[in-house]
C-alpha cells in the first residue's frame, strides 16, 4: 500500500492523478483536489504565492515555453543574461519533476474502481 496523497485544503486523500493539482507555495510544492484548488486558491493574489498549477497540461506548457524561450534568447542576449534565463527555466523544470516524483507518481492516472 502506497502512502496516500493528502489534499492540503480539505485533508482528504486524493484518489487519482486526474483530480490532483499541485502548486508552488513558499518554495514548496503542495497537493490539492481539483475542486479545492479552484475553490480556494485560484486567482488569490498574494506575495510569494504563485498559485499556478505545476502539473497537468498547463504545467507542461510552462516548462516547454520556458525552455524554448531560453533557446531563443540565447541568440539575442549576452551569455551571462542567457544563463539567468536558463536558470529560471531550470527552476521551472525542477518544480515540474519534483511535483511528478513526490505526488503524481504515487497516484493512478484515473480513479481506481470501487471494490
Ligand atoms: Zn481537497
Amino acid at each position: 500500500m502506497q502512502k496516500p496523497v493528502i489534499c492540503e485544503y480539505c485533508q482528504k486523500p486524493i484518489p487519482s492523478r486526474k483530480e490532483l493539482i499541485t502548486t508552488k507555495k513558499l518554495l514548496n510544492v503542495h497537493p490539492y483536489h481539483e475542486q479545492c484548488y479552484s475553490r480556494e486558491l485560484k486567482g488569490r493574489k498574494s506575495f510569494l504565492l504563485d498559485n499556478y498549477p505545476i502539473n497537468g497540461f498547463s504545467g507542461n506548457l510552462v516548462v516547454f515555453f520556458s525552455i524554448l524561450l531560453t533557446v531563443i534568447m540565447a541568440f539575442y542576449l549576452e551569455p551571462f543574461q542567457t544563463a539567468i534565463v536558463g536558470i529560471l527555466a531550470l527552476v521551472t523544470l525542477f518544480y515540474r519533476f519534483y511535483s511528478y516524483l513526490t505526488y503524481e507518481k504515487l497516484l493512478p492516472k484515473t480513479r481506481p474502481p470501487l471494490t
